[in-house]
């Protein structure tokens, strides 16, 4: 499997605290201002170090990429990089009502936007805060709709119990809107006591539930990574069904995670392989040393995976959090 794409984790830091990912009660060592990569060594590691060794396709990510200062900035240096074939982010959308007309005009085309409900509610019971948290987000989505971006993709995470008999209401926004609306199986990492309690849905028990209302066939879209894509009769969109837990991708996993630290991760669910990026960069290590030891990892990264994670990962215990890797 060709790996060329690489998430960039801009920041650790959230507006939000979805129950599944960093709950309240979350005290997390975050990323102090000194110890970001700078915008300058995000773009020297991509020129010196990644695209030599093949990489083209980027995603923002988070916590929320959206509070990293300079964020516009960011994206549109990396969108204009004559290498740069393909630039996402994937964001909460509370910020996009502000930042979304800037984000298009820097090169942005692609956003995933989380939408865990489709009731103001549930949302909030899920992602803290207040009510009007979701009126917020819905118009984020609608300003980016509005804009142009696509394909418009909306993350959901199925969490028994919370939102999973919402499940036929967020597909059905498929029939009315082109958009790429997603199901995530809840994953061990982030909150492993919520993950415990409330256990994950298999994406063939979504599929059965939609399928016996609306029917549902195989599609294509545009950069669907892991994601299982079908599509319902009639509908403008198409369902994305991530399904790690259920059916393990890992052989056709093509990305490295960069944490907004510097730490370079071969993989989501295995803790083994990171090596730091930003210590030798600061200290002036040649940029090819770094290089090289990126190649040496992309040779390992095949047998760094789920299903080879060491038995604490395999428990659901992880050194850092969803929202410190970028998801
Ligand atoms: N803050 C941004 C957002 O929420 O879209 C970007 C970072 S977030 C960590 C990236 C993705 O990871 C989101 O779509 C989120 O729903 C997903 N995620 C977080 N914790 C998860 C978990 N325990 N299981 C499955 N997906 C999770
Ligand atoms: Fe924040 Fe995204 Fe994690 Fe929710 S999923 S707490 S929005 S980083």
């Amino acid at each position: 499997m060709k790996v060329d794409y690489l998430r960039i984790s801009l920041i650790d830091r959230c507006n939000f605290r979805c129950q599944y990912c960093l709950p309240q009660e979350t005290e997390l060592d975050q990323i102090l201002g000194p110890e970001l990569l700078t915008e300058a060594e995000i773009l020297q590691l991509l020129q010196e170090v990644f695209i030599p060794l093949g990489f083209s396709r980027f995603r923002l990510t988070g916590g929320e990429p959206l509070l990293r200062p300079g964020v516009v900035d960011l994206v549109r240096a990396i969108a204009s990089l004559p290498q740069t074939q393909d630039l996402a982010m994937t964001t909460n959308g509370f910020r996009l009502p502000a930042l979304a007309e800037d984000l298009y005009g820097a090169g942005l085309r692609r956003l995933n936007i989380s939408l865990d409900s489709l009731r103001p509610e549930v949302f909030a019971q899920i992602v803290g805060g207040g009510a009007n948290r979701w009126a917020q987000v819905w118009a984020g989505i609608m300003a980016a709709y509005r804009l142009g971006f696509a394909p418009l993709k909306l993350n959901v995470v199925v969490i028994p119990g919370l939102n999973d008999q919402e499940v036929l209401d967020l597909a059905a926004l498929t029939l009315d809107y082109p958009w790429h609306v997603r199901f995530i199986e809840f994953m061990p990492i982030g909150n492993s006591t919520l993950f415990g309690e409330r256990g994950w849905v298999p994406s063939a028990e979504l599929r059965r539930q939609i399928r016996d209302r609306w029917g549902l066939e195989p599609a294509q879209v545009l950069g669907n990574g892991p994601a299982d894509v079908f599509q319902m009769p009639n509908a403008q969109g198409t369902l994305g069904f991530i399904s790690q837990m259920s059916e393990c991708f890992c052989q056709r996993c093509n990305r490295l995670r960069l944490s907004a630290d510097g730490w370079l991760r071969p993989c989501l669910l295995n803790e083994t392989g990171q090596i730091d990026l930003k210590t030798p960069l600061r200290q002036g290590q040649a940029l090819q040393d770094l290089r090289a030891q990126v190649a040496e990892l992309l040779v390992h990264k095949a047998q760094i995976n789920f299903e080879q994670r060491d038995a604490g990962t395999a428990g659901g215990v992880y050194t850092r959090t969803m929202s410190q890797i970028g998801g």
